[in-house]
């Protein structure tokens, strides 16, 4: 059965009904001769933004831990200059942070017109990590849904692309990739045993995941819930969605200045 990538609206979405290991009929060897033109098409479409200056572009990630992040930005961006985009990633908030309201140091991340800014973490940690592990209590995180909506709803107003990626992995996926950074010397390095604990913690960051899509999938900013279990497919997936979304926006290159046709160089 094929499965949406943005839950239709008027439904409440149930994270059962979506399948992490979902391929549809794309195979991994198709997937990786697409990938290489969707990064080729990305590139020439970040040029155009960052030329145009009319609009920015703001692309979330969010995942459960060894969700794939990292991985879907460094294989879908692959061929996007720096000049015009950057990665910020959002950790544990620091003293100066927490004393300021919890959305600012995220809008003081956001991108101006041009650029393309992903978050690698975001705004939705507040009613994820935070809600998970009770770090705010239920009332203060339930009002913050509708906070958060009222500030993407602004942000778009303001010329703000936002495309918002969930990398839904299943349980027994995430049990693979951690047992493969304890094995792998390579990737050791990215392992904690608070890693362990959090898996615990599973079936409450569903509940949280499952809310925040639900609340969250407006018009302006929709969840594109990707199914991550394979890396390939994940892969395409994020990057057709922006290919087509910035296909949308009729990029322009601006208008020369008058005078250069047959002009010769000397
Ligand atoms: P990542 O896991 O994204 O690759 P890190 O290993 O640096 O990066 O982990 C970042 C950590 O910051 C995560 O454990 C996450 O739960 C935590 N974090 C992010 N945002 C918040 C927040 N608002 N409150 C508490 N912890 C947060």
């Amino acid at each position: 059965m094929s499965q949406p990538l943005v839950p239709p609206s008027g439904k409440k979405f149930q994270i059962r009904d979506y399948q992490p290991g979902y391929t549809g009929d794309l195979t991994r060897e198709v997937a990786e001769a697409e990938i290489v033109s969707l990064r080729i098409r990305l590139n020439d479409l970040q040029n155009r933004l960052f030329a145009d200056r009319r609009y920015a572009l703001l692309v979330i990630l969010q995942a459960i831990d060894t969700g794939g992040k990292d991985g879907t930005i460094n294989s879908v961006f692959q061929e996007v200059g720096p000049l015009g985009c950057s990665v910020v990633s959002f950790g544990v908030p620091t003293e100066p942070e927490r004393a300021h309201d919890y959305l600012w140091r995220y809008h003081r991340e956001t991108p101006e017109r041009g650029k393309v800014v992903i978050f690698n973490r975001s705004h939705y940690e507040s009613v994820l990590v935070e809600r998970v592990k009770n770090l705010v209590p239920k009332d203060v995180w339930r009002t913050r849904y509708e906070q958060i909506n009222t500030f993407e709803q602004y942000l778009s107003g303001q010329d703000t692309v936002i495309m918002k990626f969930f990398l839904h992995i299943s349980k027994d996926e995430q049990r693979q990739r951690l047992q493969e950074r304890v094995d792998d010397p390579k990737k050791q390095w990215k392992f904690r045993h608070g890693d362990l604990d959090d898996r615990k913690l599973w079936d409450d960051y569903q509940s949280a995941f499952e809310d925040m899509v639900d609340r969250c999938n407006s018009d302006v900013a929709p969840w594109h819930v990707v199914p991550a279990n394979k890396n390939w497919y994940r892969n395409v997936v994020v990057a057709r969605a922006l290919v087509e979304r910035l296909e949308k926006l009729d990029l322009r290159y601006p208008e020369p200045e008058e005078g250069i046709a047959g002009l010769r160089v000397v």
